[in-house]
């Protein structure tokens, strides 16, 4: 049978875009949708301008730690308007990079909404349907907001870099990797910022010590985080939002902000009528090949669940290509993935947390906080936490747990010995390099328990 196209993706995010490149430079007949901004959530409502506005928030302290170094510089004012408009132009200047990849290789791209009308066959908005061999869906997440009274005034991650002004006071609520990050870049672009979270501690999942240290440390930079706290009500009060909370406390602020959670993007796509099985979060049910049950219909990146992260999602989307178009079956791997998350101060972390090994056997855990010389030197008090978790058994380091500035950067490359399978020695036998932060974790001699 003719197809109009070996590759029709739906939607142009970091996953979908990498997918359609690499086939099309195979020699693939690709096409792709997308009815919003090409460069997807990352690019255009999340990592990327997330990233700047950590950037954007971080020179305010910057300026008072060079005041310190000797610096005749006076902190002044930041400007919301200045700083959005050079972040819309870095947006548009990046979805056009990815427009131009396209381009470039030959994929012929469709700017509408687009949903599958069966096994082979793309129906776009406008009517038309297109034939494919292959389908990938790449549609991506949303986030959600809670069902609760008056939840239409809150905002999400979505419109946070659409603000018309920034607020004299923000409350976010949730305690992900969304919800703690905003609370960080809010808190230094001097918003008087609340965190709701509903559990014990933030950043459930990740190594207790280490979340319990960054928590700590926005606390003593100004968030007033509020634990086992969440909102029930929220009501307009002039040009404010009145919140109540599971304390019965109300309290007014200028803006809400929902991170709890997001949700892949399948309704309305037509995938259940063909049989494509969902989860219970609507996720997309694939194979360890990105495969649907319906075989010429595969899907990559957050709108299947697994790690929704951009780079696993580019991780996908090459595998389906080795698999689907080199004819070499390539599973992504998921495992040792090391993350940042953009918190202030910022953390890194790659494989299992103390109580996840500990769960899995004998471990040395080696840990050390200490205040890293510049800041100490600019008179801040705040301290940086490195943790090794060390397996008895084999003496590999199956967790690295980093928080300190440049955390993600240093997660990075700890990330390749771990994922190396580096034994704690191997770490002793590499010469630290000084004077740094993460020297400490070539020099950690003692454990500090065992469990
Ligand atoms: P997460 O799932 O990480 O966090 C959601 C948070 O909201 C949790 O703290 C959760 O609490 C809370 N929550 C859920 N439902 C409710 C509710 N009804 N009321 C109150 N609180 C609630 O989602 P995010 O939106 O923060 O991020 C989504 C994903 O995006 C992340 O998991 C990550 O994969 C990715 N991401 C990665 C980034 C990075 O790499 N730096 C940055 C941003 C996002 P509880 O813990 O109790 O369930």
């Amino acid at each position: 049978m003719d197809f109009d196209f070996d590759l029709f993706v739906i939607g142009g995010g970091s996953g979908g875009v990498r997918a359609a490149r690499v086939a099309a430079q195979e020699g693939a007949k690709v096409a792709l949708a997308e009815e919003d901004r090409y460069g997807g959530t990352c690019v255009i409502r999340g990592c990327v301008p997330k990233k700047l506005m950590v950037f954007a928030s971080e020179y305010g302290g910057m300026v008072e730690d060079a005041q310190a170094y000797g610096w005749d510089i006076q902190p002044g004012a930041f400007n919301w308007k200045t700083f959005q408009g050079k972040m819309y132009a870095e947006l548009d200047r990046l979805e056009n990079i990815y427009r131009g990849i396209l381009k470039n290789n030959n994929v012929e791209t469709f700017d509408q909404r687009a949903t599958v009308a069966d096994a082979h066959t793309v129906r776009l908005a406008d009517g038309t349907e297109k034939t494919a061999k292959h389908i990938l869906i790449a549609v991506g997440g949303r986030p959600t907001k809670p069902e609760i009274e008056g939840i239409d005034l809150a905002i999400t991650s979505n419109d946070i870099f659409h603000l018309d002004a920034l607020p004299e006071s923000i409350l976010i609520v949730g305690g992900g990797y969304i919800a703690s990050e905003f609370a960080g870049i809010m808190n230094g672009m001097g918003v008087k910022t609340t965190q709701f979270y509903r559990g014990e501690q933030i950043l459930r999942g990740f190594d207790d010590e280490a979340r319990t240290h960054v928590a700590n440390e926005m606390i003593e930079r100004g968030v007033d985080l509020r634990l086992n706290t969440n909102a029930v009500k929220l009501e307009k009060d002039g040009s404010q939002v009145r919140v109540t909370d599971t304390n019965g406390d109300t309290q007014l602020f200028d803006k809400v902000m929902f991170a709890t959670g997001r949700a892949p993007n399948t309704d309305g796509l037509g995938l259940e009528a063909l049989g494509v099985e969902l989860g219970r979060k609507r996720e997309i049910i694939v194979s360890e090949y990105s495969q649907t049950g319906v075989p010429s219909i595969y899907a990559v990146g957050d709108v299947t669940d697994r790690a929704n992260l951009t780079p696993v999602a580019i991780r996908e989307g090459m595998a389906f290509v080795e698999t689907v178009f080199k004819g070499n079956p390539t599973k992504p791997d998921h495992d040792l993935i090391p993350t940042a998350i953009f918190t202030q101060p910022e953390m890194g972390t790659v494989g299992l947390s103390e109580e996840e090994a500990k769960a899995l056997g004998p471990i040395e855990v080696y840990a050390t906080s200490f205040k890293p010389m510049q800041q100490s030197f600019a008179g801040r008090s705040e301290k940086v936490f490195m943790k090794l978790v060390v397996s008895q058994a084999n003496r590999k380091v199956l967790g690295c747990h980093i928080v300190a500035p440049g955390a993600g950067e240093m997660i990075q490359l700890a990330g390749i010995a771990v994922k190396m399978g580096a034994t704690k020695e191997d770490f002793d036998r590499t010469v630290a390099v000084h004077p740094t932060m993460s020297e400490e974790l070539v020099t950690m001699k003692t454990p500090t328990r065992t469990g």
